[in-house]
């Protein structure tokens, strides 16, 4: 067999997991939180989990109660107008089905698209099996905030779409009002879509407010937004996620969706839609959640060597090792797992050719214990 990926390995996500797991290290490597769902909706879980009928196939753009549900809560938060549950929210396997989905209806072979670049590791090789050619612009350390004259000498008549993500993955930088104001002028007299990977939307901190590419109305015109359940109701292994787009892009998706998944499961679905239906505070919630857990953690690590960046957004921390090893990343996102005994992600896994500047992740989404008990392992440093 000929690989479509010949340069690509096993996701940095899974070796660091395995790696902590071998050396029962603190995972703070992949990005997932050590606490669970909301009691409240684990229990609507059990209840349709155990209800007659909900078990066979749900429709294929997702369940209509979950998708009102979503237009509700996309009006409520942002205060736009709701997206029209009929022919404008999918509900997908997790905001990775839809990137694939929305990569796949997009993009045709030779089509170039803007990566936003260190990028979560997913853009660069769902874009290639697309035979989409990734154009990626460098976010400088360390704020990785956009610079659009960049972004303007990459376009090109062939540049089909941008690939945003705010909060950003791995750095938490967030994109402003501004931000989306010159990306609307740069893309005005293109055919150029817009790709928003919104799924840490409510992990933005220090009294900010998301800014959804949902409230600006010109971009919203082109843009599929993307969010994740999985972030949103600490549940990254139920893996549900959603596509919002206008009535004709929605229709690509789709079109792609039902040869994909064709649809995701029904009691989950079910479950989601109590919560979103019953509890309009949980997502309120989250910014001050995850605000005091990076505050946490940034105290813990104040007497150490390791250099923190600004975390507007997001649950990562990136930090700087120079003071405590010249080594490469990855070298030393290793060596701590085994010898410090706390998995990190190297932030050149976030490059398409391995750049390295000396940084590593760690996921603050942990119980406080979880993060003392870290920070303990990498004060002494
Ligand atoms: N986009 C980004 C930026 C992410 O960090 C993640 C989760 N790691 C995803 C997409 C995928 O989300 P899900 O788990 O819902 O598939
Ligand atoms: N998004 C998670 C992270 O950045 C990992 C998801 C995965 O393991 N694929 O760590």
């Amino acid at each position: 067999l000929v690989s479509k990926l010949p340069d690509i390995g096993t996701s940095i996500f899974s070796l660091m997991t395995q790696l902590a797991q071998e050396c029962g290290a603190i995972n703070l490597a992949q990005g997932f939180p050590d606490y669970d769902p909301p009691v409240a909706l684990q229990q609507a879980l059990a209840r349709h989990a155990t209800t007659p009928g909900h078990h066979q196939y749900a429709p294929m753009p997702g369940l209509l109660r979950l998708r009102e549900a979503i237009a509700h809560k996309t009006a409520r938060v942002y205060g736009v107008s709701a997206p029209d549950p009929a022919t404008e929210v999918t509900i997908t396997c997790g905001a990775t089905e839809a990137l694939y989905a929305v990569l796949a209806a997009v993009v045709h072979p030779g089509d170039e698209v803007l990566v936003l670049e260190p990028a979560y590791d997913l853009y660069g090789p769902a874009i290639r099996l697309q035979g989409g050619v990734p154009i990626y612009v460098p976010l400088e350390a360390p704020d990785f905030r956009p610079d659009w004259d960049r972004v303007r000498a990459a376009l090109t008549p062939r540049t089909r779409l941008i690939m945003l993500n705010s909060p950003h993955n791995p750095s938490g930088a967030v994109l402003s009002a501004q931000d989306l104001h010159l990306l609307a002028d740069l893309l005005r007299d293109t055919d150029t879509f817009v790709l928003s990977d919104e799924v840490y939307e409510h992990m933005v901190f220090d009294e900010q407010p998301h800014q959804s590419v949902l409230l600006h109305p010109e971009l919203r015109e082109r843009a599929f937004v993307l969010s994740s359940f999985g972030k949103t109701y600490h549940a990254t292994g139920w893996k549900m996620g959603y596509c919002i787009a206008p009535a004709a892009l929605t229709a690509e998706v789709r079109r792609v969706h039902q040869f994909l998944t064709f649809a995701v499961s029904t009691p989950t679905q079910h479950a989601l839609a109590d919560a979103l239906e019953t509890d309009t505070t949980h997502d309120q919630s989250l910014p001050d959640f995850y605000q005091y857990k990076r505050d946490l953690f940034r105290s813990l690590l104040a007497g150490s060597r390791f250099e923190l960046l600004p975390v507007p957004g997001g649950y990562f921390q990136l930090a700087r090792y120079r003071q405590i090893s010249a080594e490469g990343d990855v070298a030393f996102a290793q060596r701590l797992t085994r010898e410090a005994g706390v998995a990190v992600v190297p932030v050149s896994a976030f490059y398409h050719d391995g750049h390295d500047d000396g940084l590593i992740r760690f996921c603050f989404a942990k119980q406080d214990s979880t993060l003392h008990a870290a920070a303990q392992r990498l004060v002494g440093l």
